[in-house]
């Protein structure tokens, strides 16, 4: 059996006894991490314990079981978020940021969502506007959006760094946000995610499942399979500023593949039309 599954074994004994050590007699599991118990790999994604197995509390009168915390309602959910897209939009960590951005970039579309993009980090067009993925591969994100028979308003967009990466010595272009950056920036979308908690996530290049995963294997490696971000089914799929760069068709198929994987997890209806985008005739 592979090293790294007998110590994923041993963390969620641990995990266990403290929670039983902490009266809890129940915990509720999703149907994914279980079946990853069972598969003696390396790769199982049982790596966030704490939120793949969670503690559940008895009910009052019944008897069955309830999970805990208890669910927010909306209003507690919108209050929620709007504290924190305050906290966001005053938030100063990263002095060098605070001091060059024109907007603090939080995110954009419903806080109800089921799927929810992340990209890398905002760009000139963004700053400026103060909207995640406005400028020319936003408006690639958008129109596959819009293929998939959803609107930006139905999803949620955010990215990995709420702000615009400084080019000192340059007039224009981006950067790729900095370990430290992401690190000091990725608490914001951590809450994001776990106030929406969206039923899907996709994760934009290398950079956003970098930030999410903690993985370095790159994105071509990684795209088209499905992951696991705290017990959420995480699909990584290329950057659309890649497929602006590469125009090839077979490379707007895959990312195209890899939505239509997203829309079967959503259990959403699939037309012929949509099967067949981006194949040769
Ligand atoms: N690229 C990103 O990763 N995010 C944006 O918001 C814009 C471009």
């Amino acid at each position: 059996m592979p090293a790294a599954y007998n110590q994923l074994l041993d963390a969620t004994i641990q995990h266990l006894e403290d929670l039983k050590s902490r009266g809890v007699k129940n915990v509720a599991v999703s149907k994914e991490t279980l079946r990853a118990f069972a598969q003696p790999s390396a790769k199982s994604p049982i790596s966030n314990l704490k939120s793949q197995i969670q503690p559940v509390a008895p009910a009052a009168k019944t008897g069955t079981t309830t999970p805990m915390p208890a669910k927010k309602s909306s209003l507690e959910k919108s209050a929620a978020f709007a504290e924190l897209q305050k906290r966001a939009l005053s938030c100063v960590k990263c002095p060098h940021l605070a001091s060059s951005r024109k907007n603090v970039v939080f995110g954009v579309g419903s806080i109800d969502a089921q799927l929810m993009f992340v990209g890398e980090a905002p760009g000139a067009d963004e700053d400026e506007q103060g909207e995640p993925f406005v400028g020319r591969a936003g408006q690639l994100l958008t129109k596959i959006i819009l293929a998939t028979g959803l609107s930006r308003a139905d999803v949620y967009i955010a990215n990995i760094l709420k702000c615009r990466p400084d080019t000192p010595s340059q007039s224009a272009g981006n950067r790729k946000p900095t370990p430290d950056e992401m690190a000091t920036c990725i608490p914001y979308l951590h809450e994001q995610i776990d106030l929406i908690k969206p039923k899907a996530i996709v994760a934009l290049g290398t950079t956003a499942v970098e930030g999410l995963l903690g993985k370095t294997l790159g994105i071509t490696k990684l795209r088209g399979n499905w992951q696991t971000y705290r017990g959420t089914p995480l699909m990584p799929t290329y950057h659309p500023a890649y497929l602006l760069r590469n125009q090839a068709m077979s490379e707007k198929r895959k990312v195209w593949e890899d939505m239509l994987a997203v829309m079967e997890k959503l259990e959403m209806q699939i037309s012929q039309k949509q099967r067949s985008f981006f194949l040769k005739a």
